[in-house]
Order: structure tokens, then sequence, then C-alpha cells
């Protein structure tokens, strides 16, 4: 059995969230909103409650947690030291969508960092989430609520449609606000690296530290550092592919290929980065087997519609998907490394 509460962020009060914090505190798992996505999470320090959401998410053993704080005591618990350039970062970015990486204390858990010398931390700026890791009184390891390879979950909706029967508590506290999962950053090494872009971009991160920072990129064959970044990730079960090139490039591409895919009797689905259907594609607007979507311009907004998006292809039983492609600037580099993976790295 699942409970399911209902919380909004406005209005967050201790008695709805305790059976939540409860059962955390007893082993359990819970799934909470957060401001970039949902997370499945439960006692940093318990290694089989951490176990649990392994296999619930069915994700891969080696594929550490983010460890969710609410206060920078709890950041004292997990990690050996704090270096001036995390605690400049803290300040700038806490609460809120950046994960730093530490060298951990011996006492974390092996389960919660996939056996990792250093754990992933962040502070969500979200009450309810906020409030339920106070109220549990540890820290709650947590990845991103979404079966292992999926889109990850930006509403209650779809979480309790993947996780009813599952887990002990869902706590639906509606659509999340940035839609995109947090930048996660690696402090461990001589340079800043960003592991894996998101809503913290290295704009924001150069700016804050005064100095370059790396954005990591697996080269084939090498273990990567994050160990999530070997994997498939965010892909909806149509096929999808992402169409590259300068304006005229890609209109004409994307044209091309959804004519000759309809003509081979599939149904395509469009996902534009733009605030109106461009003249060229006008026409399949109106075609029963094409459905395209707009996902903004805006690079705030598309990425808070990104994975509702992705998960509405599916409900509309679509075969294959081309995404509009974006130069890789600011928060379109972390928008296009989910795109692209969801893409399992297919262009067109
Ligand atoms: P998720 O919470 O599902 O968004 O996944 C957490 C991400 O953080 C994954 O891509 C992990 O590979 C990454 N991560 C977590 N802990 C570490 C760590 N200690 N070192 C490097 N990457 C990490
Ligand atoms: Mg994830």
């Amino acid at each position: 059995m699942t409970l399911v509460i209902k919380a909004r962020e406005d209005a967050v009060d201790d008695s709805t969230l305790k059976p939540a914090a409860r059962a955390i505190r007893v082993g359990g798992v819970v799934i909470f909103p957060t401001e970039t996505v949902y997370g499945i999470g439960a006692d940093a320090f318990n290694p089989r409650a951490v176990r649990k959401i392994f296999e619930i998410k069915k994700r891969p053993a080696d594929n550490p947690l983010i460890v969710h704080i609410a206060k920078l005591e709890d950041l004292e618990k997990l990690v050996k030291t704090i270096p001036h350039e995390a605690r400049k970062l803290i300040d700038a970015f806490w609460p809120g969508p950046l994960t730093l990486i530490l060298p951990k204390k011996d006492h974390v858990p092996k389960e919660a960092t996939a056996g990792l010398p250093t754990v992933a931390v962040r502070m969500p700026a979200h009450r309810v989430a906020l409030k339920l890791i106070e109220l549990s009184e540890t820290p709650i390891a947590a990845p991103s609520a979404n079966p292992a390879g999926k889109p990850s979950g930006t509403d209650g909706r779809h979480v309790i449609e993947d996780f009813y029967g599952k887990v002990d508590v869902i706590i639906d506290g509606g659509r999340t606000s940035l839609g995109l999962e947090s930048t996660v950053l690696d402090l461990t090494g001589e340079k800043p690296r960003i592991v894996r872009p998101g809503f913290i971009t290295r704009e924001d991160i150069e700016s804050v530290l005064s100095k370059e920072v790396e954005i990591y990129v697996p080269k084939k064959n090498e273990k990567p550092v994050s160990p999530g970044m070997k994997y498939r990730h965010y892909a909806p079960d149509a096929e999808m592919m992402v169409v590259t090139g300068d304006e005229r490039e890609k209109l004409k591409k994307m044209k091309n290929a959804v004519e000759k895919m309809l003509w081979e009797g599939k149904k395509i689905g469009l996902i534009l980065f733009r605030d109106d259907i461009p003249a060229e594609l006008a026409h399949l607007e109106r075609v029963e087997n094409c459905v395209i979507k707009i996902c903004s311009s805006d690079e705030r907004l598309a990425a808070s519609k990104l994975f509702s998006t992705l998960r509405e292809f599916d409900e509309d039983g679509v075969d294959t998907i081309l995404a509009e492609g974006k130069e890789e600037r600011g928060l379109w580099l972390a928008i296009m490394n989910r795109v692209k993976k969801a893409a399992g790295g297919k262009l067109l």
C-alpha cells in the first residue's frame, strides 16, 4: 500500500508530512517533490533502505545517489572537508539546483555513493522537501523518481502512475517548477568540473568562483567519472533523433524526414524549441499522424516542459520523435544534454 499525501509548497505544515517522515525514519521509501524533479528517497544512513531505491527503480548498482539535506550541519555529517570554493557556491546557490561532489566521511554507507569515496550533496529549494528532511532528522538519499532510463518525473501524476504500490509514501506536490535536474559539480579534483550540466550554468559558477570551470565529456572507452553518464537516460518509448544544423537546414531536414516517415506509415512527434510553428512545417499541423509540440524558445520554459513533453509523446503513441537541436549555450547545454541522451546520441 502506498500512502499518497497532497502537499502544496505555499501551505506546508508538519502534521501533513509527519507520516512521510515516519516512513523515512523506519527505513521506508518516500517520493517527494523538489524544485528540479521528483526524488525517490530513503534515509541516507540506512543501507537497507537505500538498496530498496535501486530495486524499485531498477537502477544499476554503480550509479550513485544525491544526498539531500535541509541544513548546513548535515553537510558536515557527510563530507570530510568543506573547501573554500564549496562555501562560496553554497552561499550563492543553496538552497537550489546545484549538487556538490566532495570526499565522503567513512560512515556514509557505500550504498548511497555506489562505492565511491565521494558523495554528492544538495540542499533543495522546495519547502516540502526541506520540511520532510527536517522532520525525518536525517539526510535523504534520492535519485530522480523515474524507472531507470525513463524521463525524470516532473509531475505528481507521473510518479503516482509509475510508483503507486511500489513505495511507502508519495507526496504529490503537483508540477515541479524547474523541471530539469540539478547541475552536478565535482570539487574533488584540481579544477572544478561539471559532470552533469543542469539548471545552474557553467557561466553562473564561473562568475561566483572567478575562475574557469571544466565541463566533463567522457571519452570513448573511458570509465566515466560520474557513473550516470554512461547510461541511456530520459528516454521515451519512441525512437528519438536530434535534428542539427542552421535554421534552414534544420527545417529542411525535419520536413523531409517527417514526410518520408509518414509515407512509411509511422506516427511522428516533433518537438520544437520555439514559440510558433514555422511556415515550412505548417502543412504538417493538419496531418493526423504528426504530433507537433511547441516547447518554447525561452530556455527556462523549455527546461520545465521537456520531460513532460517526452512523456506525452508516449501517451500519444508516436513511433519516432524528432527533436530540434539548439546551440549549446547557457541552460541550452543542459537541455540538449538531456535531449541527446534521450535520443541515445542519434543525430539527423
Ligand atoms: P539522479 O539523482 O537520478 O539525477 O542521478 C544522480 C546523478 O549524480 C547521477 O548522474 C550520478 O552519476 C551523479 N553522482 C552522484 N554521486 C556522484 C559521485 N559521488 N561522483 C560523481 N557523480 C555522482
Ligand atoms: Mg535520474
